[in-house]
């Protein structure tokens, strides 16, 4: 998958894995607030890089999960068949392209083969993969195929829904700057009545998404 804005493979990006240095994030603020025209030293000021540094590596911690305590005892071996369907998976995300914030609604769902995920991990994994720098596309595919790796389950569908405050803040400030993105894989991607049955469940009592 293409990013528009950068033409770069989604990927074959190498995946940031190191402890986050809090220090240089602290002097990158100080030094933010100084090209801001503001003076660092005021009172209000004084402490903004210090709890910005403590903040990132929660807002970012989705890149240290262990993946192996994640899932740890809470695959299943079932006999049913069903789809499973976790809906309103609420998340908070950084775009990549300006590191402010986008959030929303995730919605997950997969046909078993013979292994179910304890309902409680779906959650975790979108934080997982939203508590990153992100474009909304790539984190619905890497739940996706997260799952999909996991389970190899007869289809996986992951729809998300994002607001983006780099959309709604500057630019042609579009207030209204909701996205979908999607991905469908095995039976929800072959068969036009199982895609149809998850959209259909999610569109029963579904709220608008608003901030
Ligand atoms: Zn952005």
């Amino acid at each position: 998958m293409i990013d528009p804005e950068t033409n770069e493979d989604f990927d074959e990006r190498p995946v940031f894995n190191e402890e986050i240095d809090t220090e240089a994030i602290e002097t990158s603020v100080r030094a933010m607030l100084a090209a801001f025209g503001e003076n660092p030293d005021r009172e209000g000021l004084v402490n903004t890089p210090k709890r910005v540094a403590r903040m990132y590596p929660e807002l970012l911690s989705g890149y240290r999960t262990d993946v192996e305590k994640l899932v740890n005892g809470a695959v299943f071996n079932v006999t049913y068949d069903d789809m499973v369907i976790v809906r309103d998976i609420e998340y908070f995300s950084l775009c990549e392209h300006h590191i402010l914030p986008f959030m929303g609604r995730a919605h997950v769902a997969y046909i078993p083969n013979s292994q179910v995920l304890g309902l409680s991990k779906i959650p975790r994994i979108v934080d997982m993969f939203s508590r990153r720098l992100q474009v909304q596309e790539r984190m619905t595919r890497q739940i996706a195929d997260f799952i999909n790796d996991l389970l190899h389950p007869q289809g996986v569908a992951v729809v998300v829904e994002g607001l983006h405050l780099c959309a709604m803040m500057r630019g042609v400030r579009k207030h209204d700057a909701r996205m979908t993105t999607s991905t469908m894989l095995g039976t929800f991607r072959k068969s036009i009545n199982t895609r149809q049955e998850f959209l259909d469940h999610l569109n029963r009592g579904a709220e608008p998404l608003r901030i």
